[in-house]
């Protein structure tokens, strides 16, 4: 029997994400509540934000013509402090300033309080101990936001700095997409949840620990069926209960073709599937299908992503594939991250046939090292990393040669 050619990882992630599309629903909620959520629309600025020409610096706010020689003595004929207008700006005078106040009619430039110095006896006046050139430590207003014009686009992925952009563009809600609802089950009669007693060689379940919280940390409804003993009839029942109120299942383990993997003929009977073999290590098998959501076709279906059990070859195969499929369906604009060149701290000899990704860590030295155990079942690889390195299949490198990396903070949000 001839194996199918095995799938590269970008001809697996192109045909999967040939298939997923932004969910339509979106609601509103409070500008606050919206971190982590994809905006669903543009948003205008409500508000020029500056709102007026204003200073950068505490100082004087002086007409340039004033201050053509050094040492320039202008009188101070106000002061305006953040939150205050000043009045017309006269020849000769000058507006003490402080930072974020308007800059007053007038004046073309502030000179900040260090070039400055207040004569002997003559509070009243001001020294310019420099030639301000105009438009020196003025903030334009609008130059951040204008008001009527685009502050945010839709398919933003909300983090602090866009929820400060929201409010400072005066807005208090947002149209955010409904979160994409994820369900997760976990194959194997080996596994135990932490706190249950171990029988003779059973394990506990990591796997849930691992996936639910990369779907919290995008953003997902996940919803946890728990552990599913390796037998047909109760893959296919979890499957069932999955496929109801979801977008999309993923399940670890059972994704092989051995007597104890029921994924391909639970997900068959139920739906459809491709068992794919992709030429990654980790990974290497990922189921990726449909499951019925019930009998009346109209109902529709869930999409279906089975990962491998070994913890890191699934955690890898949620960030790699997973992930840009989840983002997808988010309505999200930035699917997958590119890696950027990296300097190596050691070698790698032995080229694969398949491409590999390799848990490294930065060094204060600035370059990778490399977790001496690549297994797929030593999860502490990943933990100790701070993420891949894409060696393409066949590649060797030594020492100092630059290679692809990718931050694991670039996968999971
Ligand atoms: P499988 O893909 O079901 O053949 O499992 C491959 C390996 O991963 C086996 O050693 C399993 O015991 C282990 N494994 C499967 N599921 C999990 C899980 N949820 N947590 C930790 N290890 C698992
Ligand atoms: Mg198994």
């Amino acid at each position: 029997m001839t194996k199918p050619p095995m799938l590269t990882a970008q001809q697996a992630l192109d045909h999967l994400l040939s298939h997923a599309h932004a969910v339509s629903e979106w609601e509103m909620v409070t500008t606050q509540a919206a971190l982590g959520r994809v905006l669903a629309e543009d948003v205008s600025s409500l508000v020029d934000v500056p709102p007026l020409n204003n200073t950068s610096m505490d100082g004087y706010a002086v007409r340039t013509a004033d201050t053509q020689v050094l040492g320039s003595i202008l009188k101070i004929a106000q002061r305006i402090p953040a939150g205050s207008v000043g009045t017309q700006l006269e020849p000769g005078t000058a507006a003490r300033i402080f930072t974020g106040a308007p800059i007053p009619a007038g004046a073309d430039a502030v000179v900040m309080q260090e070039d400055c110095a207040i004569p002997e006896g003559q509070v009243e006046e001001v020294q310019v101990n420099t030639i301000p050139v105009a438009g020196q430590w003025i903030r334009r207003q609008g130059e951040d936001l204008t008001a009527g014009k685009t502050a945010l686009v839709a398919g933003t992925f909300l983090r602090p700095q866009e929820l400060g952009v929201a409010a400072s563009a005066g807005l208090t809600h947002l149209n955010v997409k409904r979160r994409v609802r994820v369900a997760a089950f976990f194959t194997g009669d080996e596994l135990a949840l932490p706190g249950e007693s171990l029988k003779p060689g059973g394990i506990y379940n990591s796997n849930r620990d691992t996936l639910l919280a990369c779907l919290k940390s995008l953003g997902c409804d996940a919803t946890d069926l728990g552990i599913i003993p390796d037998r047909l009839d109760a893959t296919r029942d979890a499957l069932r209960r999955a496929s109801k109120d979801h977008d999309l299942i993923i399940t670890s383990g059972g994704v092989s073709v051995g007597e104890e993997d029921h994924i391909k003929p639970a997900v068959t009977a139920e739906g459809r599937l491709d068992l794919w073999q992709i030429a990654i290590k980790p990974g290497k098998p990922l189921a990726f299908g449909a499951v019925r959501k019930s009998d009346d076709p109209a109902q529709g279906e869930a999409w279906f992503m089975g990962l491998p059990g070994n913890p890191v070859s699934s955690f890898v195969t949620f960030l790699l594939f997973v992930r840009p499929f989840i983002l997808k369906l988010q309505g999200r604009e930035m699917i997958a991250p590119q890696p950027y060149p990296m300097r190596a701290d050691f070698d790698w000899l032995k080229a694969d046939r398949r491409n590999e990704f390799l848990r490294v860590k930065i060094n204060p030295q600035g370059g990778l090292d490399l977790f001496p155990n690549q297994s797929s079942g030593v999860l502490t690889s990943a933990s100790w990393g701070d993420g891949l390195v894409d060696c393409p299949p066949g590649v060797t490198f030594k020492t100092g040669d630059l290679v692809k990396y990718i931050p694991f903070s670039a996968l999971l949000s």
